[in-house]
């Protein structure tokens, strides 16, 4: 399928060139049409297989006639990035079309947002709770909206703004389009989509699985030796941008430090920092200024850097789900990625259930020269048991031999 079958109109068509699109992903040929022809679409596809462009393209499309100044076309996001990005794929692929796309999140003055409204925007990108505030301070105007997508709602369904969601909607007309998009379908996701959706249309793209362009590696290692390890395999590998996932945010915040230390380009990203500071920090990143990103899964959410090439999962994290999330990061739309966790033996039951959504078994790699052996300060001190290889500790894991 090319992308000139879906017949968009030409300041459209003209974005998607200007991106650099060639052929549209599976997502795209199977929900653009769709959306085109009006109906309410169910997309389950993840963070990575272009599913924004998937609705912002038929959404431009359809604004381009009709009445300009007023709210028009609502994307409700779970997080500010994920409102950014998507507010910069709008400017993007419809700078020609001159409708005008704003955003509207917490965590900054409500001014400018309440005057940005005033000046008049056909599509508003938000987070639901600052979205909320607006509609209570009847400072944005939603009598006139056509098009609702719901973007990551299991996203938002985890981070508890469901209530905050039905809200949103009772604000809503009942005659408009709407468009859900999630990479899973928990229960509550579908219950909300029957409630909102009118005679939806399923699109789906590789269920619930990472994108297949990426490669992935577990590298067992005891927890005291994750650092050296991170800094031994940085020095062994060929990366572009590297995106290092930590259980905590103190964790991630020592890890970007040391590595720092350690004379790479390296920020961490936590929940503490200030908007202005998380936004520079994602800024750096995504223009290169720094090579490695350190976060927590919180902090990441949404981030969308199309060349990370290699996500390195630091710490296992706690659900297959959030492996999937994280490993979106890497090998977007056509390009591909690297994706290593290291494990320790708490990990197994993890292996097995990230195994199980992949279809397959993943590759156990030892990296050649690493001290697998060096001892925690602890151990030295703690008696007979002190000591004990490596080997002996991962005895019961196949390695199989390194790519
Ligand atoms: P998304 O899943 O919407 O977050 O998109 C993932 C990445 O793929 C973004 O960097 C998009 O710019 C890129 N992308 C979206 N559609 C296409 C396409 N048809 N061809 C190449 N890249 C694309």
């Amino acid at each position: 399928m090319e992308f000139n079958e879906f017949d968009l109109h030409p300041h459209v068509a003209a974005g998607v060139k200007a991106a650099g699109y060639l052929t549209p992903t599976p997502i795209q040929c199977q929900a653009i049409p769709t959306v085109l022809k009006g109906s309410d679409v169910m997309g389950l596809a993840q963070t990575g297989t272009g599913k924004t462009a998937a609705f912002v393209l038929p959404i431009l499309h359809r604004l381009i006639q009709g009445p300009r100044g007023r709210v028009r076309a609502l994307i409700i996001a779970p997080t500010r990035e994920l409102a950014e990005q998507t507010h910069e794929s709008i400017g993007s692929l419809g700078k020609q079309t001159r409708l005008r796309s704003i955003t509207v999140y917490g965590g900054v003055a409500m001014n400018p947002q309440i005057q940005k409204l005033r000046n008049g925007a056909e599509i508003v990108v938000a987070c639901p709770g600052r979205l909320l505030d607006h509609i209570n301070q009847r400072s944005i105007n939603l009598s006139h909206l056509e098009a609702l997508v719901l973007d990551e709602a299991d996203r938002m369904f985890d981070m508890g703004f469901l209530p905050d969601i039905r809200k949103i909607i009772s604000h809503v007309p009942v005659k408009r389009q709407t468009l859900m998009f999630s990479a899973t379908m928990p229960d509550d996701i579908r219950r909300l989509a029957h409630e909102v959706l009118h005679a939806p249309v399923t699109v789906q793209v590789d269920h619930a699985a990472p994108a297949n362009t990426v490669a992935h590696a577990l590298y067992p290692v005891e927890q005291h030796l994750k650092t050296s390890l991170l800094l031994e395999l940085l020095r062994h590998t060929d990366t572009d941008s590297v995106l290092v996932f930590t259980r905590t945010k103190h964790r991630a915040k020592r890890v970007g430090q040391q590595l720092e230390k350690s004379g790479y380009r390296a920020v961490s990203l936590q929940g503490n920092l200030s908007q202005n500071k998380r936004q520079s920090a994602l800024d750096g990143f995504r223009k290169g200024a720094y090579q490695i990103l350190v976060a927590t899964d919180i902090a990441a959410r949404g981030i969308d850097v199309s060349s990370i090439s290699h996500v390195i999962n630091y710490d296992m994290p706690d659900t297959a789900d959030a492996y999937t999330h994280r490993i979106g990061r890497t090998g977007r739309a056509a390009k591909t990625g690297d994706a290593f966790t290291f494990i320790t033996r708490e990990d197994n039951d993890m292996v097995r259930s990230i195994e199980r959504i992949l279809g397959e078994k993943v590759e156990h790699r030892i990296l050649e020269g690493f001290d697998y052996k060096t001892q925690s300060a602890a151990q030295k001190h703690t008696g007979p048991h002190a000591g004990r290889t490596v080997k002996r500790r991962f005895g019961t894991i196949a390695l199989s031999p390194s790519r």
